[in-house]
């Protein structure tokens, strides 16, 4: 016997096992957690569901400072436990900028990447095209540069819509407006001191919060807003964490 008729043999001894046998390839195993969770809903969220652990949302957006996307990817990176739902405005060449440091944070699903539209346009004054073509233009950026899909969860820039905006959105795939229960109050001026005294107010049990990505104020007191966090026995969790999609 000649060595390619031996592997043949070989290789069909392989096979021919599996084949008569007639098994089907083992379905993989789902945590229960995952099955347990709901669908995401097909209407405008503003707080996470009921859960017997103690959930925070902390969400993330826009991305206007460089700086600020870093600090948060390294508190991210430096407490492993912690995780965010980063609303991206795909036209900030900041995205683009972090994107090697980012990447192993969005594929262990540590960070949630989602659509906060390409040009950070009040939705409401723009047509259904133009509405598609917002946030067409962010999933295809957070497609093709992060690999992941970014449907149905999408936060309309300024948290400006209407029953219009939400029919536009769900038409292209983006069907779960994300609104906030409490803010950081960082998308203007503001000093760190009010950013603990907002966080103290609203970082409860089933909160969605807001923050931004486009100065350093509230990274500056990071240290606060992990002590609350602990204090108050909050889990942080993504979108992902919480819903199906
Ligand atoms: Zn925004």
């Amino acid at each position: 016997m000649d060595r390619r008729e031996l592997f043949k043999l070989s290789a069909s001894s392989l096979l021919v096992p599996a084949l008569t046998e007639g098994r089907l390839a083992p379905v993989e195993a789902q945590p229960l957690s995952v099955l347990t969770k709901p669908w995401a809903p097909r209407h405008t969220v503003w707080s996470l569901p009921q859960s017997p652990v103690r959930r925070l949302a902390w969400t993330v957006d826009d991305g206007g400072s460089l700086s600020s996307l870093k600090s948060y990817t390294d508190l991210l990176k430096r407490h492993p436990y912690l995780r965010m739902t980063f609303f991206v405005t795909s036209t900030y060449s900041t995205w683009r900028s972090i994107h090697r440091y980012l990447q192993p944070l969005v594929d262990t699903g540590q960070v949630q990447l989602a659509n906060h539209t390409h040009t950070h346009a009040d939705l409401t004054r723009l047509s259904s095209t133009q509405i598609g073509h917002e946030l067409n233009s962010c999933r295809h950026f957070i497609y093709e540069y992060y690999g992941v899909k970014s449907q149905p969860f999408f936060r309309p820039p300024f948290g400006y819509y209407n029953d219009y905006v939400i029919r536009s959105a769900a038409a292209v795939g983006y069907y779960t407006p994300v609104m906030w229960y409490g803010t950081l109050g960082d998308s203007g001026s503001i000093t760190g001191h009010r950013v603990v005294e907002l966080a103290k107010a609203y970082f409860h049990d089933e909160a969605l919060i807001i923050g931004h990505s486009n100065n350093l104020t509230a990274s500056s007191r990071f240290d606060d807003l992990l002590k609350l966090i602990r204090n108050r026995a909050l889990k942080t969790v993504t979108l992902n964490d919480v819903w199906r999609s």
